[in-house]
C-alpha cells in the first residue's frame, strides 16, 4: 500500500468512494489490498463517521461528483448496518439539499448474497429504495471452483443466484473481472467469461490487469499482455453481437485518479485519489 496523501477535492471531480463497514471479510485472497486498511475501520457494524462522510459529500458533490461507490477494507455484506445508515445518509442530502448521485454503487465479493437468503430479503429492496443503483461483484473466473480458490473459499455460489437476487431487488449487476494469469488472461479466456456472464444476464462489465501491491503498477507477469489486451479491446469494438456494455480498463483509464477525478475516502478519514477498487 502506498502513501495516502489527503487532498481537497477540485472542480474537475468525476465520482468519489466512501470506505464503509469493519474490515470483515468472508473471503481470504492473498494480496488483499485492504488489509493493511483495516486497522483504521470500525470494530462494529453499524458504527459511521457521519460528520466526515457528510462533509465529503457535500465538498466532493460540489467539485462536480455525481457518481458515488460504497467500497470496504472488507467485505461490505458484512456491515449491512453501515451501509443502510450511509445510504440513509446520502437520502438525507439528496431530501434536504438536492444533492443527488446516480448511479450508486457497492462493491461485493457475491458470497453473502448467493448464500444467504434471509440476509437478501432483509436488506437489499431496502437499499434499493435508499437509492443504491448497482452491485460491482468481483468475478475472478465462471467456473465456480476456481472462484473458490481465488477467494480461498470452500465453495462460492452459483453466479445465476447472485445475479436474480440483486435483480429481484430491482437493481443492476456490472461483473468485475481482475484479469490474471491464474484465472482469465488471454483473449480467448476473456471472450468466454463475457460470453457467459451476458448469457446469464449482467447488465455490464469492467475488467483490468492484475496490479501490483506495492507500487500499484499493472502487472504483466501475473496479468495478460498489452498484446492480448489489445485484442480484447479491438473484440469489443469491433463485437456488434454483445449487447452489453464491457470496458477494459487501462493505464489511461487508472490515470484519472491521478488527475484526481476520482477520489476515495479512506477509513482514516484521510480522502486522496490514491486508491484502485479491488
Ligand atoms: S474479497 Fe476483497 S476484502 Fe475480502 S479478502 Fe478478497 S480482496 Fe480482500
Amino acid at each position: 500500500m502506498h502513501e495516502i496523501k489527503d487532498i481537497s477535492p477540485e472542480k474537475n471531480l468525476n465520482s468519489f468512494s466512501l470506505f464503509i463497514g469493519t474490515g470483515d471479510c468472508n473471503a481470504n485472497c492473498g494480496h488483499c489490498a485492504g488489509v493493511p486498511l483495516r486497522k483504521y475501520a470500525p470494530k462494529e457494524d453499524g458504527i459511521i463517521d457521519e460528520a466526515i462522510i457528510y462533509r465529503t459529500i457535500k465538498n466532493c458533490y460540489d467539485a462536480g461528483a455525481r457518481y458515488l461507490s460504497l467500497t470496504s477494507c472488507g467485505e461490505p455484506m458484512l456491515s449491512p448496518l453501515s451501509v443502510t445508515k450511509t445510504l440513509n445518509l446520502v437520502k438525507k442530502c439528496e431530501n434536504e439539499e438536492g444533492i443527488k448521485f446516480s448511479p450508486i454503487n457497492i462493491y461485493s465479493n457475491g458470497i453473502r448474497i448467493g448464500e444467504d437468503k434471509k440476509f437478501c430479503d432483509e436488506h437489499l429492496s431496502l437499499w434499493h429504495d435508499c437509492g443504491l443503483t448497482t452491485f460491482y461483484i468481483t468475478v475472478h473466473s465462471i467456473d465456480m471452483k476456481k472462484n473458490a480458490e481465488v477467494y480461498q473459499v470452500n465453495n462460492y455460489p452459483p453466479l445465476e443466484k447472485i445475479l436474480s437476487r440483486i435483480h429481484n431487488s430491482s437493481m443492476k449487476v456490472r461483473g468485475n473481472i481482475v484479469l490474471s494469469k491464474k484465472t482469465v488472461s488471454t483473449f480467448e479466456e476473456f471472450v468466454s467469461t463475457v460470453n457467459h456472464l451476458e448469457k446469464i444476464g449482467i447488465d455490464s462489465i469492467s475488467s483490468w490487469p492484475i496490479r501490483g501491491q506495492e507500487d500499484d503498477k499493472v502487472d504483466y507477469i501475473n496479468g495478460p499482455s498489452e498484446e492480448e489486451l489489445d485484442k480484447m479491446e479491438n473484440w469489443i469494438n469491433e463485437n456488434k453481437d454483445i449487447k452489453i456494455k464491457v470496458k477494459v480498463l487501462r493505464e489511461k483509464d487508472h490515470a484519472k485518479y491521478e488527475k484526481k477525478e476520482k477520489l476515495t475516502l479512506f477509513p482514516n478519514g484521510i480522502l486522496s485519489s490514491t486508491w484502485c477498487n479491488h
